[in-house]
This record gives structure tokens, C-alpha cells and sequence, in this order.
């Protein structure tokens, strides 16, 4: 009977160290995800809004509207990436709730759709723009829109390359660079204003070693991925993540939501089912990020 009681009293030393080695593993990672979500900056990544294409690049302009309202009652102030790198090198503190709005590629739908909406708001955004397909395709932007919409002051024009060439597969480290030093000069001299183009995001998200040191040689203080996650001012700052508004066909206030407001839980997530797709796909799928 003694024996029984003692074997149960350890039996259950062992349940409350384990409970509490949990609760302290648990109150860590809150702890991290506190301190991540304290200092890092969503970047919400879109690509075209508009409502005939329903594919997983496109936001319809209701949805874009609702997403952009949210933004507008709670509280967010949107920055440049210039305000946040400036912030993170002078130390100097960044508004409440900041968060900065981007837009790859430069489709007419911006100019057309995205843009009467911030206006409406009053929010700033940025626009990574492939410089040699403004003004020469039909489904992206003019110099005169992007004037138009660089004169109100809320959007901001930054480098997506020359030709939208993946860098990391570019023939030669020289064509990388063509691309990259190319695209800032283009969109500088079309504007005209003398602001320089200081920000990338590269291409489908490539990027490597040689990509990085090329991007920073041709003069630029930071370049965007397409990694889910926030961007922190501990990141090497040519490898920043954004909260993709993509990847969906549905891209509900809900979703916007979650993935803006839990990103430091759901990246890691994401992180982890992009690692396991290729090898274990049926694992992969059992992990859901909305
Ligand atoms: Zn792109």
C-alpha cells in the first residue's frame, strides 16, 4: 500500500515538472512572439486587384477595400520603407502599428483600382515596378500614371528589375546586375523628381548570396522576398519578409486579418510546411495556414 502511494506520489512529481517545463517552453515562445510582433513591420505583399481575374495574384477591388478600410479604423499608420529603414538605422521609434503596402510588377490595375482606394484612405503604398514593361504592355502602368500617382505624395515607385529576369538565373551575374542597377536609373529619370530608388523586391522572391551583394552594390539599402513573415530590424535587410495577400483565390477580411495580425505564429508554420512539400507532401497538406 506504502509502495503504491510512493510510486504514485513520484508519478506525479514527474506530471507537475513536465506540466511546468511546458508552461515555460509555452510562456517563451509568447514571450518571442511578443517581442517579434513588437518590433517587426508587416510589408503586405498584393500584386493586381481587380475583378475579372480570379487567379491566386489577384484581390478583388470590394476585398482590396475592405482590407484597406480595416487598416484605416484600427489604428495602423502606413510607412515607405524609407521611413522604417530610416527608423531601424537612427533608432528612432516607428508610429503605432505601422505597416507598409506593396504592390509587384506595376499592373494598370493599381493605377485604375488600388489606388482610387488610398486615396479615399489616405494611405501610402509602394510600387516595385518592372521599368521596361511600363508604358509598353497594355496590362501595366504609363509613366503619366505613374507621374499622376507619384505627384499626390502616397505612392512611392521602387525597382522590381528591368525585365522581371529571376536574378538568381539570370545567363551572368552581369545580366543580374544590368537588371538591377538598370531598373533604378530607368525609374529615377522617368520621374524626375530626384528622389533615388533605394528598395527591390526581387523577382518571384530569388535571391541568393551573389544576388545580394550585387543588389547592395548597385546601390540600394534594402530589397523585399516573398517570404511570409514580418520584417524585423534584425534581418539581414537584403532578405526582408512580407505577408503575401496571395496564394489564395479567397482573400476575405478574415484572412487578411489572421495573416497580418498573427504572422510571427504563422510564418514559422508556413516555413515549415514549405520545407516538407517536396518530400513529404501528405504531411505538408495537413498543415493549414490560412
Ligand atoms: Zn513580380
Amino acid at each position: 500500500m506504502l509502495k503504491g502511494c510512493a510510486i504514485l506520489q513520484k508519478r506525479c512529481k514527474w506530471l507537475l515538472a513536465a506540466a511546468a517545463a511546458l508552461v515555460a517552453v509555452l510562456a517563451i515562445v509568447v514571450l518571442c512572439l511578443f517581442q517579434s510582433a513588437k518590433q517587426g513591420v508587416p510589408v503586405l505583399n498584393y500584386h493586381q486587384i481587380n475583378d475579372t481575374e480570379k487567379n491566386a495574384l489577384t484581390v478583388n477591388t470590394e476585398q482590396f477595400e475592405a482590407q484597406m478600410k480595416y487598416l484605416s479604423e484600427n489604428g495602423y499608420t502606413t510607412i515607405t520603407p524609407a521611413e522604417m529603414l530610416d527608423a531601424w538605422e537612427n533608432g528612432t521609434a516607428l508610429p503605432e502599428k505601422p505597416v507598409i503596402i506593396t504592390f509587384d510588377d506595376g499592373y494598370l490595375d493599381n493605377y485604375n483600382h488600388a489606388y482610387p482606394v488610398l486615396e479615399k484612405y489616405q494611405l501610402k503604398a509602394t510600387i516595385f515596378l518592372i521599368s521596361d514593361y511600363v508604358g509598353t504592355y497594355p496590362n501595366y502602368v504609363t509613366w503619366s500614371d505613374v507621374q499622376d500617382m507619384n505627384d499626390s505624395g502616397l505612392i512611392d515607385f521602387e525597382s522590381h528589375t528591368l525585365s522581371h529576369e529571376e536574378l538568381t538565373k539570370a545567363p551572368s551575374l552581369d545580366e543580374a546586375k544590368h537588371q538591377l542597377a538598370g531598373s533604378k536609373e530607368a525609374i529615377e529619370w522617368n520621374i524626375g523628381d530626384g528622389k533615388p530608388v533605394r528598395f527591390i523586391a526581387y523577382p518571384c522572391g530569388e535571391y541568393d548570396a551573389d544576388i545580394e551583394q550585387a543588389t547592395k552594390d548597385a546601390g540600394y539599402r534594402a530589397a523585399f522576398t516573398v517570404n511570409y513573415g514580418l520584417a524585423e530590424p534584425s534581418e539581414n535587410p537584403f532578405i526582408l519578409d512580407r505577408v503575401p495577400i496571395f496564394g489564395s483565390n479567397s482573400h476575405t477580411l478574415l484572412r487578411f486579418k489572421l495573416r497580418l495580425r498573427l504572422a510571427p505564429v504563422l510564418a514559422p508554420l508556413n516555413r515549415l510546411k514549405m520545407d516538407l512539400r517536396d518530400d513529404h507532401p501528405t504531411l505538408a497538406s495537413f498543415i493549414l495556414v490560412p
